[in-house]
């Protein structure tokens, strides 16, 4: 297995951060949390709160955060997944996810925990004229069931207006992490770092393999999101599709006032392509997605990219994002990096437990759309560890086990000949 660094800028500024000690023997716990990132961190927290006297473990291949968690695009979004259009189902799951926004604030606030997060609103662009109707008519629907969305013109070239959700918003997932550290640890749960699992056997005592020690657990949580085929789970399930990402330095507020971009967190279109941009608390602008070039798969489920994309995903996400924004034609790029989205067929994540001793406990594929749900993930799993199953039921991740994509070869086959047929010109950006 391969785990590289986290390269992002959301590190620039984070406070100070110690990492646990790797596993250095055999151990016993009751939940063993595999990975390191929001779902595990939430869980760890969650778990640890409601079950005190539980030995509780986090394991983690590289460090906290080193995950999609700490290098994604940092935008907070509403609902489960950019692709649902039922407006009774929408609303369900806007009340949902923004409970879970009020949480994630509530949770910094509760603990005072120094955390870079702006509740300013994101803009949901429509770049052709239909989806702006579309849009329009689809805010009318959702703000007669009580949702306080607006239609707001933009300007973003070539945008023919924007949604504007206010109740969402930008988070550093590095500082959230690194602040919960503390929390984790005070409330006894043990971490471990630098400690990859290579192999898990399940069993009433489920046995995981590090490269030199074993971990038995009585139930253990799968928090590995794009890294989750590599375990051994999900083979035909998650999608771990590497999504580039660039960042310029920090732009003048003038500059960005002049976008309208002064006042958000952030913007993200319905292309295809998705491109996603926020703009962190220094002002720079942080842009992913937004051409085929953005986004890649390497053979064999691999989470890293090779640099020679890394060149050609940051010119073409460069292009767009001055198509977006011809003011920053002349701003350098300073930041590049990757990390891998969990992308599932049905574009959203799964919660639940499985196994034949229902001691298997898993929250991924996201597929891009997971800084709110993989904080709520905590609460998800740490209900149906406690058999309340009741509160779940309804959504559309309860118990959901991802499948349907096909083992390599055609895995690999299936997504660069899909890229290469829906790449082309139909879906032209402006400018
Ligand atoms: C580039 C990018 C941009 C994104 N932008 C957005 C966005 O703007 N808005 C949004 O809502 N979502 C976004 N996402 C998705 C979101 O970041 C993720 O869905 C979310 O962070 C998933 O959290 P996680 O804890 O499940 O996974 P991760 O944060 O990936 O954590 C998994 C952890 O498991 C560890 N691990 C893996 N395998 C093992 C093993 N065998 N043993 C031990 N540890 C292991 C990894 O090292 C990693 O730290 C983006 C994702 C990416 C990659």
């Amino acid at each position: 297995m391969n785990f590289d660094d986290n390269g992002a800028p959301w590190l620039i500024g984070a406070p100070p951060d110690e990492p646990a000690p790797a596993l250095a023997r055999d151990l016993e716990v009751d939940i063993a949390i595999i990975g390191g990132g929001f779902t595990g961190v939430s869980t760890a927290y969650h778990l640890s709160r409601r079950f005190p006297d539980r030995g509780i473990a986090l394991i983690e291949a590289k460090r906290l955060a080193n995950g999609a968690s700490g290098r994604n695009g940092g935008l907070m979004l509403n609902g489960i997944t950019v692709k649902d259009h039922d407006p009774d189902l929408m609303a369900r799951e806007y009340a949902m996810t923004t409970a879970a926004i009020d949480a994630i604030e509530a949770l910094i606030h509760e603990h005072g925990l120094a955390v870079r997060m702006r509740r300013t609103g994101c803009l949901h662009i429509s770049p052709t004229a239909r989806s702006a109707e579309e849009a329009h008519a689809r805010v009318e629907q959702l703000v007669a069931r009580g949702i306080p969305l607006r239609f707001v013109t933009s300007s973003l070239r070539g945008a023919h207006g924007a949604v504007l959700d206010p109740n969402e918003g930008m988070l550093n997932g590095v500082d959230l992490i690194r602040a919960m550290r503390p929390l984790l640890v005070a409330q006894g749960v043990q971490i471990y770092e630098s400690t990859p699992v290579v192999r898990v056997r399940e069993g009433q005592t489920i046995e995981l393999a590090t490269a030199t020690h074993t971990v038995r657990a009585r139930a253990i949580v799968i928090a590995t999101s794009g890294y989750t085929p590599r375990l051994g789970y999900f083979r035909t399930g998650v999608l771990p599709v590497i999504s580039h990402v660039i960042a310029t330095d920090p732009v003048p507020r003038e500059v960005l006032a002049r976008v309208g971009l002064d006042e958000v967190a952030g913007f993200f279109d319905d292309l295809p392509r998705l491109a996603y941009c926020s703009i962190d608390d220094a002002g720079r602008v942080i842009f992913g997605g937004g051409t085929t070039a953005a986004y890649g798969y390497r053979f064999g489920n691999q989470t890293t990219c090779a640099p020679r994309d890394d060149d050609a995903a940051t010119r073409a996400m460069r292009k767009t994002l001055v198509s977006y924004i011809p003011e920053l034609a002349d701003t350098p790029i300073r930041h590049r990096w990757s990390g891998p989205l969990d992308l599932t067929l049905v574009r959203h994540c799964a919660m639940g437990v499985m196994g034949s001793h229902r001691n298997v406990y898993y929250a991924v594929g996201y597929s891009g759309h997971g800084i709110v749900l993989a904080n709520l993930a905590g609460r998800v799993l740490t209900d149906l560890y406690a058999g309340a199953h009741e509160p779940w039921r309804d959504c559309a991740f309860y118990m959901k086990r991802p499948s349907g994509i096909p083992p390599e070869p055609m895995r690999w086959l299936g997504y660069h000949l899909y890229t290469r047929l829906t790449g082309g010109s139909p879906w032209k950006r402006p400018g």
